[in-house]
């Protein structure tokens, strides 16, 4: 017996066709007019409670539909499977996610930042505590991740050297997949930099770029006050030649469409219009640090109406559209308990934006993980399946009941934390669709 998928999403799509898309696969499709038709035959079968008869055209149609998950078989329940594979994920003890600020000092002063000015490098003693964590977890693992995070990563890129030697030795040894990201402003991402980060397996970096030249060299401008614009560009384009690079966007109200234009055509004239995935990031005043800009912040729902602008935006100017509603079996690492964020000074914390903190770090590095600590259960105690708003949500899969920060800290109620998603599903579903489409056509013509 089949059932209808409850994350099911079908809308109209370009050129008469209709858009099929699951959230607990993340599958996204076309179909023709007359395979919706079709569905919808089907769909009334299928809901009226009894084993329905198909045709053989009704029976190949199921078949797709169940690969795609917008039908199942109906044995099982998708929300208890769901709900099994995030406890599941929470409680895995069996991949570790590291991530780690080498340091507290950065080379630029953004208005926005909330990490305020601070200083320091990890010392030798911290580094080794680090390692030390990692060694004890190493014999039960089956995968190492590790994050680099500041500060700027890049000013301490003897502390990311010394510790990744000592990581992929501890992997090489125990036969675990080592791998690495980082999250840096790009400045010091030099082609020295990048081949040697390669040997270090950092294989995916996330850069902000905040506009267009002129905007994000004021947004963004060195200690020092001189613009940094040029030379991340330059250092994006040999990197991404070698590497995953995602060109992050810090978006507030005084952002504009024709800010992105302007961003799209410099990213475009150093041909990186297919090297790089452009995303847009809501600024948050997060803490004190960052209070003085709250007012341009944008609430979400607002924000998802602008980022779907910006989006087409991307589409009409041939860019990689690569923000995908995919399914997620945890929001963050705030509710992995094996996910660490370990400061310079090895403090722990459960959250990006607490890093340096101390009030809410969750212990030290060289001392036992403490999973009763109030720091760590404040956020990881939030399940998404508790909440009767997420638990009947038909996008869950994809959002898993948002920002447990916000929740715990600002306590801010089930509608206001919902992703953009929840708010633009349907335009972005469509430029995600037209994006496949133009892929295709790129790729046929190429072949013919
Ligand atoms: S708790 Fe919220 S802000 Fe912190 S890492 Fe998770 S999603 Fe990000
Ligand atoms: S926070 Fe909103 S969008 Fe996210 S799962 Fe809950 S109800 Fe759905």
């Amino acid at each position: 017996m089949y059932k209808l998928s409850r994350f099911n999403h079908f809308q109209s799509g370009p050129d008469a066709y209709h858009i099929a898309y699951n959230a607990s696969s993340g599958a996204v499709a076309l179909m023709t007019e007359e395979n919706y038709a079709a569905f919808r035959r089907l769909a009334e079968k299928l809901s009226n409670g009894q084993a329905p008869v198909l045709t053989d055209d009704e029976r190949q149609l199921v078949q797709q539909l169940v690969y795609g998950r917008f039908v199942y078989e109906g044995a099982r329940d998708e929300t208890r499977s769901f709900k099994f594979m995030h406890r599941r994920a929470r409680f895995d003890t069996q991949n570790l996610g590291l991530v780690i600020a080498p340091t507290m000092a950065c080379n630029m002063a953004c208005e926005y930042c909330f990490e305020g000015n601070k200083a320091g490098r990890m010392s030798h003693e911290v580094a080794q505590a680090v390692v030390g964590f990692v060694d004890g977890q190493a014999p039960l693992l089956r995968s190492l991740d590790v994050c680099w995070y500041g500060g700027e990563p890049l000013l301490a890129m003897d502390i990311i050297e010394a510790l990744t030697a000592d990581f992929m030795d501890i992997a090489k040894k125990h036969e675990i997949p080592y791998d690495a990201s980082m999250i840096s402003n790009g400045y010091l991402l030099t082609r020295d930099v990048v081949d040697r980060l390669r040997d270090m397996r950092v294989n995916q970096i996330q850069i902000t770029l905040d506009g267009p030249s002129h905007v994000h060299n004021r947004k963004r401008p060195l200690k020092n006050g001189k613009e940094s614009f040029g030379r991340i560009l330059e250092n994006i384009t040999y990197a991404s030649g070698f590497m995953s690079i995602s060109v992050r966007v810090n978006v507030d109200r005084t952002f504009t469409g024709d800010m992105v234009q302007q961003l799209l055509d410099e990213l475009a004239a150093a041909g990186l219009q297919k090297r790089v995935a452009v995303n847009f990031g809501k600024i948050e005043s997060s803490t004190t640090a960052c209070a003085n800009i709250a007012e341009q912040c944008y609430g979400n729902r607002d924000f998802a109406a602008i980022e779907a602008e910006f989006y087409r935006l991307l589409l009409e100017n041939g860019f990689l559209i690569e923000s995908l509603p995919s399914p997620t079996a945890t929001v963050c690492m705030s509710q992995q308990i094996n996910s660490v964020l370990v400061d310079h000074e090895g403090y722990l914390y459960r959250c990006f934006n607490y890093v340096g903190d101390h009030a809410k770090s969750t212990g030290k590095i060289s001392e036992p993980l403490d999973y009763h600590h109030e720091e760590f259960q404040k956020l990881f105690a939030f399940d998404p399946f508790e909440d009767a708003e997420c638990r009947g949500c038909s996008i869950l899969p994809i959002c898993m009941g948002g920002c447990p920060a916000r929740r715990a800290e600002d306590g801010v109620p089930t509608d206001q934390l919902c992703d953009s998603w929840k708010h633009n599903l349907e335009p972005m579903l469509e430029i995600i669709a037209l994006e496949r489409q133009q892929r295709m056509t790129a790729a046929v013509e190429e072949k013919s």
